[in-house]
Formats: structure tokens, sequence, C-alpha cells
């Protein structure tokens, strides 16, 4: 393959990539954008392999089959509700990667490197023709890192640095994600004392690092140094988040491991991975920062740490007052005596894998004329839009799924809410409380309707690890056990 057509190809590949992020933007058009988004990828990685200045083909083709093989088996494998610890691990290894690739580049640059390099490349040049062509790529690189003089030198000296940097922040935070959304560690902000200060230093001090390292030409012990704070600055940065605000942080490191790849691409000088990195980079900012006004938080407060969130410290997970049960028949009773119904689904209904029999559900209860509509909070469950495909696989028609902006004014006309494994996101406390952890973020209002049904296992919390108080009001009923038994008992009675 020429390098034209690679580069053509490239470009063929971006244009599908931005294709896919337009099309990942509606559900309607969800399922294309996946097509386009793989159709690009396989064009990238075809152009790459068969691109004359790749060399160990054999190697990357071996890679690509057990890393393939190990893919495939985990994509089949997971559960729903384990999309966002997947994704968070997923990011981890584009944040290792940049390291690595940072740390290949500096040696690369390194001038005993070069000499042996040379060395060694004056005897392939005598032996096979297979040889002479992977020579011939290294010396092009060679050539390419001795003309790294002056101010080339000293950028890609930047480069490198950076690279490492967000790669190894990126690395940590998602392993610190993946554990929080795994549940191996708490959910809960951890709060060391004079924690924006220790964040401060950490920038600081490895933007000093950085000066002596490209003062230096590339010296090794500053970049190190810089590796192992970045490494620890990462894991504090996500460990101080509370619960409530994880969407924000899996999409600011879903953004972060995007820079990270854009930095190798710089680093490798492959502009293909230069316009992918940029792409996820930068949808990955605009997804915090919808986040972030969804739940009414700062994008800086968040991103730098959870600064400025001090009333987290007093989560309130107390016991809130009496609580009223009921039974599945009467459920169907009420239901029955309707004119209109809001589902409000929450990470529960996808832990029971609940939405067949409420798709079930709304359907009758349409056949018998009562009007149903779903209301979506932008964080329910474990990942943005989580809710919404869990209805979609459910065949749940989608112009009766509305957004919480769209549906919170209707509550207080309408007879039933069924809030269906929600917690955090119906949590009156986010608009009653200021010293609550999700003081201040928005909720679907569901109190404000005539009767409200809360399906449940326990009075246990949400994420955030808040008490709801929801569950203790007047017009609230509890209906207990798993979300999927509940509304199968309910479709029965009805
Ligand atoms: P929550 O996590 O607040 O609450 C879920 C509720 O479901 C729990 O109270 C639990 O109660 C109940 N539940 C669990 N399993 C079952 C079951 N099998 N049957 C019935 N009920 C069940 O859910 P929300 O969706 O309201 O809120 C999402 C939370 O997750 C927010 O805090 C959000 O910030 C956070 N988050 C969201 C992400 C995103 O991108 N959307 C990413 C990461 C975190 P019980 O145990 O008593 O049954």
């Amino acid at each position: 393959m020429s390098q034209g057509l690679v580069t053509a190809s490239y470009i063929v590949a971006a244009v599908f990539f931005i294709l896919s992020l337009a099309g990942l933007s509606k559900q309607e058009t969800a399922k294309n954008g996946n097509l386009f988004g793989i159709i690009g990828m396989a064009i990238a990685l075809a152009a790459t392999i068969l691109n004359p200045a790749t060399s160990g083909v054999e190697w990357i083709i071996l890679a690509m089959v057990i890393g393939g093989a190990i893919g495939i088996r985990l994509a089949l494998k997971v559960e729903m509700t384990e999309m966002p610890e997947l994704v968070a691990i997923l990011h981890s290894f584009v944040g290792l990667a940049a390291v690595l690739v940072g740390f290949n580049s500096f040696i690369d640059i390194q001038p005993h490197e070069v000499s042996e390099v040379v060395l060694v490349l004056g005897q392939d040049l005598h032996t096979t023709l297979e040889s002479a062509k992977a020579a011939f790529v290294e010396a092009s690189q060679v050539q390419q890192a001795e003309h790294l003089t002056g101010a080339m030198l000293n950028i890609h000296l930047v480069e490198v640095f950076l690279g490492v940097f967000i790669g190894a922040v990126t690395f940590t935070g998602s392993i610190v994600a993946f554990a929080k959304l795994r549940g191996l560690i708490s959910s809960k902000a951890l709060m060391l004392p004079h924690r924006h200060k220790l964040n401060l230093l950490a920038v600081v001090v490895s933007f000093i690092l950085m000066v002596m390292f490209v003062q230096a030409g590339g010296a090794v012990t500053p970049l190190i140094l810089m590796t192992l704070i970045a490494f620890a600055f990462g894991w504090h940065l996500v460990a101080s988040i509370g619960g409530a605000d994880m969407p924000v942080v899996v999409s600011m490191l879903n953004s972060y491991s995007g820079w990270a790849a854009a930095a190798a691409g710089f680093m490798l000088s492959n502009d293909l991975l230069i316009v992918v990195g940029a792409l996820v980079g930068s949808s990955g900012a605009i997804l915090s920062y919808i986040m972030c006004k969804a739940m009414n938080r700062s994008f800086i407060s968040v991103i730098a740490g959870g600064f400025g969130n001090d009333s987290a410290a007093a989560s309130g997970d107390d016991t809130v007052g009496e609580y009223r049960e009921t039974s599945a028949e009467d459920v169907a009773e009420m239901l029955k005596a309707s004119d209109s119904v809001i589902i409000t689904p929450g990470y529960g209904m996808a832990v029971a894998q609940a939405q067949y029999p409420v798709a079930e559900i709304t359907k009758k209860l349409r056949a018998l004329g009562i009007k149903v509509r779903f209301g979506i909070h932008p964080v329910a469950g474990r990942l943005p839009g989580h809710m919404n495909v869990l209805l979609a696989e459910a065949k749940v028609p989608y112009d009766i799924v509305l957004e919480m902006d769209e549906i919170n004014e209707d509550f207080s006309d309408t007879d039933t809410v069924l809030v269906i494994g929600a917690n955090d996101t119906v949590n009156p406390a986010a608009m009653e409380d200021p010293n609550s952890p999700i003081a201040g973020m928005p909720v679907l209002e569901v109190w404000k309707a005539q009767n409200v049904i809360g399906f449940k296992r326990s009075m246990n919390t949400g994420y955030a690890g808040v008490q709801n108080p929801l569950f203790f009001k007047d017009n609230t009923q509890m209906l207990f056990g798993d979300a999927k038994d509940s509304v199968e008992a309910i479709l029965k009675a009805l």
C-alpha cells in the first residue's frame, strides 16, 4: 500500500468516526453510529498494518488476535450493569498505552540508543531483503531522531512529558473508578486533609519537573518522578470524588483517555491517532459538561477532584421516620384506577433486568386507555443513557420516554408514579437539604404526584450513600422485593 493510499484511508476512517459520533447522539440512529465506528476502525487497522512504514506486522497481528479474543469474550460475557466498569478499565488501558508510548519515544531519542541502532542497521542492510526493508523504516526513524535538535527536540520532549502525564493520571484514575463502580472500594469521597493543596502541589511539582526535563534535553529522573506523581495524582483525583458525581468522572476519564491517545499520536507522528484522540477527548469533555449541568455541579470543581464539595462529608444515611408497605395486588388496583402513570426507572431496574415486564405492563395499561410515560434522569443507572438503552431493548416506544426536563412539571398532574429501582435520582433531599452530598442536583420530582410506589428490596441507600426521605412521605408506599418479580406480580394481578 502506498503512503498516499494510507493517508487517504486515514481520512476516510476519520470521516467514519465523525459519522459514528453523530449517529450515537440519537437512539434512532445509534445502531448505524456503531456500524460506522466499526467500519472506520477496520479501515484504520488495515491501513496501519499495510502501511510500508509498519514493521513487525506478525507481532501486531499476534497481539491483535490475543487482544481481540479477550475483548470478544469479555464483551459477550459482560452484563449491562457492568458496562461502566468495563468502560473504566478500558480507559485505564489507553492511559497505560500512552505512558508506554511516551517512555518508548523517550528511549528512541537517546543519543547512545541512536548509535546502537545505526550499527545494527549497518549489518542488516547487507542481509536479507526483508530486514533491509525493516532497516529502512528504522533508519528513517533514526534520521528523524537525529534531526530532533533545538526547538523540535524541545517540542518533542514536551509531547513525551505531557503524554506520559495524561496517560498516568488516566491509568490510575480509571482503576479507582473501576474499583468504585465494582464496589471493591467505597463510593464515598475520600477526604484527605489539605487535599486541594496536595492536588495543586502535584501539578506544580510536575510542571517544574517538565522544565528540568526539557532543559536537560531529556533526562530520565524527572520523567520517572513525574510518572510516580501523576499515578498518585490520578488515584487521588478520582478517590476524592463522591458516588453521586461518578457519572462525570466516567465521562471525564473518557475525555482524558482521548487526550492521552492524541498525545500518543503526536509522539508517534500518527495523524489518525491525533484526530481520533481529539474526537474522543472533545466529545468526552462535552459529555462531562452536559453531565455537570444536569447535576448542577461546577465542571471545574469536579475535574479538580471535588473542589468546593466539602459538604459531601456530612452524608446523611439515617432513617427518616416510618414507611408504609403495599402489595402487588393493591398496586394493580391503584394503576387501574389511574388516568395517568409515570414510570421512573433507576439502577435497580437494570440489576433486576425488569425492563421486559415493565414494557409488558406499559402495553397493558395503554391498552386500558391509561396514559403511561417514562421519566428519565440524565444520570439514572450507571452509565449515560443506561435506562434509554434498556427500554429500547424491551421495545418501549421512544415517544413515551421523556427526559427529566420534559416531564418534571407533569408530576403534580399524575395519579401514580412507579419508582422502579431508582433512589438518588428521585431524592428530594437534593432540593431540600443543603448539607446533603447530592444538594443542588436536579431530581425527578416524583413526590408531587398523588401516589408514589417505591420498588426496592430494602430500605438501603442509593449509590451516593444518602437516605431518601421520599420513601417516608405520606403519599409513598413501598413494594419490597426484586423489581422484576414485583413487576411480574403486578402484571399477573392486572
Ligand atoms: P441508585 O443507585 O441511587 O439506587 C438504586 C436502587 O435500586 C437502590 O436503592 C437499590 O435498593 C435498588 N435495587 C438494586 N437492585 C434491585 C433489585 N434487584 N430490585 C429492586 N431494587 C433494586 O439508582 P439511580 O438510578 O436512582 O441513581 C444512579 C446513581 O448512580 C446516582 O447517584 C448517579 O450519580 C450514580 N452513577 C451514575 C452513573 C451514570 O453515568 N448514569 C455512573 C456512575 C454512578 P435496594 O438495595 O434496597 O434494593
